[in-house]
């Protein structure tokens, strides 16, 4: 399958990782919108959070579980940003779901 972030988390595509595990991988954003910015992404290709089936719950919780400690190792000491987006008028461009965590600057709400 032609999947960029399937490639990342297999190694085929270097990426700047800061954690990987038996179910996700973490790296930078190559186009940073914050001072910290990675996303966290699931080694199992996965559409996008329409396509999430009930027993892939598991992802979700330990991704967001997993956030804190990221965040923490990261420096962001001041609160932070989790974004997923979602298709199409989402803003979703890479069709593997990925959570995108933005620290080290204050955010803005509506995101817009
Ligand atoms: P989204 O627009 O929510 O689908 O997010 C895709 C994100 O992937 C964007 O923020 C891109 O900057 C990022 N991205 C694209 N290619 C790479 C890459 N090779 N390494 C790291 N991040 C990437
Ligand atoms: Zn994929």
């Amino acid at each position: 399958m032609d999947c960029l972030f399937c490639k990342i988390a297999n190694k085929e595509i270097p990426s700047d990782l800061i954690y990987e595990d038996k179910y996700v991988v973490a790296f930078k954003d190559i186009n940073p919108q914050a001072p910290v910015h990675f996303l966290v992404v699931p080694k199992v290709h996965i559409r996008s959070l329409d396509y999430l089936n009930e027993d892939q719950n598991y992802l979700i919780s330990h991704i967001f579980k997993l956030i804190p400690s990221l965040t923490k190792e990261q420096g962001v000491e001041n609160g932070y940003r989790v974004v997923n987006n979602c298709g199409p008028e989402g803003g979703q461009t890479v069709d593997h779901i990925h959570f995108h965590v933005l620290g080290k600057r204050e955010m803005l709400w509506p995101p817009g």
